[in-house]
């Protein structure tokens, strides 16, 4: 068992979490690719009782059996949660500190799956400081290139 911080965007939500293994899925529902702006959005499901808000979050109830955390400041998603005889919340791998160690193990909704995103490995790759456009508005802006 690990234990694992994550939060928002501008920081003022932030949680931990012990995670028990590196097991995460893909959620293609039309409700999850609404909530999130994704064609697809990850989760990695943890017991409630091993997750702890540092700081709370908002919730938005997202339909008549669930709401979701996010950070009204920022705007980040940071998971989904049933509103009755919750157990389990699923937290965005992405805003996990160190979303790294993460493994896809399922897709799940798979009724909305953009088939055209699943398999991406072959096109083209360009890292973000290869871009001379975005470099120079960040050199510009901070001195320094983001994390
Ligand atoms: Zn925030
Ligand atoms: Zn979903």
């Amino acid at each position: 068992m690990t234990s694992m911080t994550g939060g928002c965007q501008c920081g003022r939500v932030r949680y931990s979490a012990e995670i028990d293994d590196d097991d995460a899925y893909l959620c293609h529902c039309r409700m999850c690719q609404r909530a999130t702006g994704g064609v697809s959005i990850a989760y990695k499901n943890v017991p409630e009782e091993k997750l702890t808000w540092e700081s709370a979050p908002d919730w938005y109830q997202s339909s008549p059996i669930a709401h979701r955390p996010f950070c009204s400041q920022c705007g980040t998603p940071l998971g989904f949660a049933f509103l009755k005889d919750n157990q389990n919340v699923d937290l965005t791998v992405g805003s996990f500190d160190d979303p790294y160690r993460f493994k896809p193990t399922q897709h799940y909704a798979v009724e909305s799956l953009h088939e055209a995103w699943i398999d991406t490995r072959d096109l083209p790759r360009m890292r973000s400081d290869e871009n001379d456009n975005v470099s120079k508005r960040w050199m510009d802006a901070c001195g320094k290139l983001p994390d």
